[in-house]
């Protein structure tokens, strides 16, 4: 999915409910045209609700909102430090998805315990230092645990996909969602068998 800089037609990103209920998480791209400016969500609006024209366009530099009306995603401070210190990424989203938090709130890594995850997560998602919600330090935390892989884990609230589009990060939350819950499945019967890390 690509955004344009003039309308920003993100549109309503399209992923199952269960990975953001109402209007929790937010997702995010670099504009087409422009790298140094993004489209991210808006705060407070349930995806149901959401259409284009609530869609935010935002400076990377400065924050400052674009041709835009109404308020971002309170977590814009993250999505700027990703994007600011990680050029290959175009696209952020992050949700609070409920085996993925339920990691989170035991702020317990999720290793390769899948063979499709060591090529979609690029090894073990780790788990970043707790910050709250909305901070700076938040998407420090995130980035200095995300390393090279294409996710990482909020401590007690969620977690962060990067990727180069929507479509790639969402791929990867959905995913990252799945291998959540299968890997809690098995810790209630013993302890599961990890792969080795690429
Ligand atoms: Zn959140």
């Amino acid at each position: 999915m690509k955004c344009s800089r003039t309308h920003a037609k993100c549109g309503r990103p399209d992923w199952p409910p269960e990975l953001a209920p109402g209007s929790s998480g937010n997702v995010s791209t670099r504009v087409a045209d422009d790298p140094s400016i993004i489209a991210i969500t808006p705060t407070s609006i349930t995806y149901d609700e959401m259409v284009a024209q609530h869609i935010v366009v935002v400076d990377l530099l400065t924050g400052a909102s674009i041709e835009s009306k109404g308020s971002p995603s309170q977590e814009l401070p993250m999505h700027r430090i990703i994007y600011r210190e990680m050029p290959d990424v175009s696209a952020i989203l992050h949700t609070h998805s409920p085996f993925v938090t339920t990691l989170s709130i035991l702020r317990r890594p999720l290793p390769p315990v899948i063979d499709e995850m060591l090529k979609l997560f690029g090894g073990t998602i780790e788990v970043a230092d707790y910050a709250a919600s909305g901070t700076e330090d938040l998407g420090h935390n995130a980035l200095r645990a995300l390393g090279k892989r294409t996710a990482v884990i909020l401590a007690n609230h969620g977690n962060v996909c990067v990727g180069p589009d929507i479509s790639a990060v969402l791929q990867t939350a959905i995913a990252m969602e799945a291998a959540a819950r299968i890997y809690l499945q098995s810790l209630q019967v013993g302890e599961p068998f990890v792969l080795r890390e690429l």
